[in-house]
């Protein structure tokens, strides 16, 4: 089986305290992408041609910027431009602009556009990760399924984010059936539910403490309420 690849990752973020264990799994894959970008692998040919192809999205951008080898990013987006220049200066003079009739749909738009909205929704990081990425969804139904460990473990966890709560519920279907699919969806609405109910709860006294009534009063769990429930509703780490 290939999941058991991937069981001690998934395993070792359940055993994480935090607000969502598959965050936790999607920002160690994306660290290790990032330093995979940065390292020396960008000099090989194979990869450069595909980062000159693809580029980055928004978010990867800043983490490589933040990266601190300026000169391997500055290396990277020199011939990443280079191609966007040589790919748009062809397309653009090989296109005919005509002005749009009413009778003329608006996806009939190739060329220049197309290029360019599929440029803007590609990304090298986001592609490195994506594979493993699944696999690691798909070894947490089958942990659910095979190990009693692992089903404490999910029982017990902090619950999710609202978007990994969507893709597990989304999931579910393909990958569990009779009665084991029953107790996840049971499982799953639960923690998710609960937990979002505790890390709301939390946020309500981190606002009560603001009140000079309750100036005096202990903050609770309450304190770290804010980032926390930003992971639950954006999922994103912003401490
Ligand atoms: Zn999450
Ligand atoms: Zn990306």
């Amino acid at each position: 089986m290939k999941e058991q690849l991937y069981t001690i990752p998934v395993m070792d973020a359940y055993k994480e305290d935090c607000e969502c264990p598959v965050c936790s799994m999607y920002k160690s894959l994306e660290n290790k992408a990032i330093d995979f970008t940065m390292g020396p692998s960008y000099m090989e040919d194979d990869i450069r041609a595909v980062t000159d192809e693809v580029g980055f999205c928004n978010n990867h951008i800043k983490m490589l910027y933040k990266n601190q080898n300026r000169l391997g990013l500055a290396l990277m987006l020199k011939t990443h431009m280079d191609k966007t220049i040589t790919d748009l200066e062809k397309l653009s003079a090989s296109e005919k602009v005509v002005s749009t009739s009413l009778f003329r749909k608006k996806s009939e738009a190739k060329g220049v556009p197309t290029y360019i909205q599929t440029l803007n929704h590609s990304c090298f990081v986001c592609n490195r990760i994506e594979d493993t990425y699944k696999r690691y969804l798909v070894t947490i139904f089958y942990l659910y399924k095979k190990e009693a460990e692992f089903r404490d473990l999910f029982h017990n966890s902090k619950g999710l984010c609202t978007t990994h709560y969507a893709d597990l519920y989304q999931m579910a279907p393909e990958q569990l059936n009779g009665e084991m699919l029953q107790n996840f969806m049971k499982d799953l609405n639960q923690i998710y539910l609960e937990n979002m109910k505790r890390v709301r709860d939390d946020l309500d006294w981190f606002i009560d403490k603001f009140d000079y009534r309750y100036a005096n009063e202990p903050w609770k769990n309450s304190q770290d309420a804010l980032p926390r429930t930003i992971q639950k509703t954006n999922s994103v780490d912003v401490e």
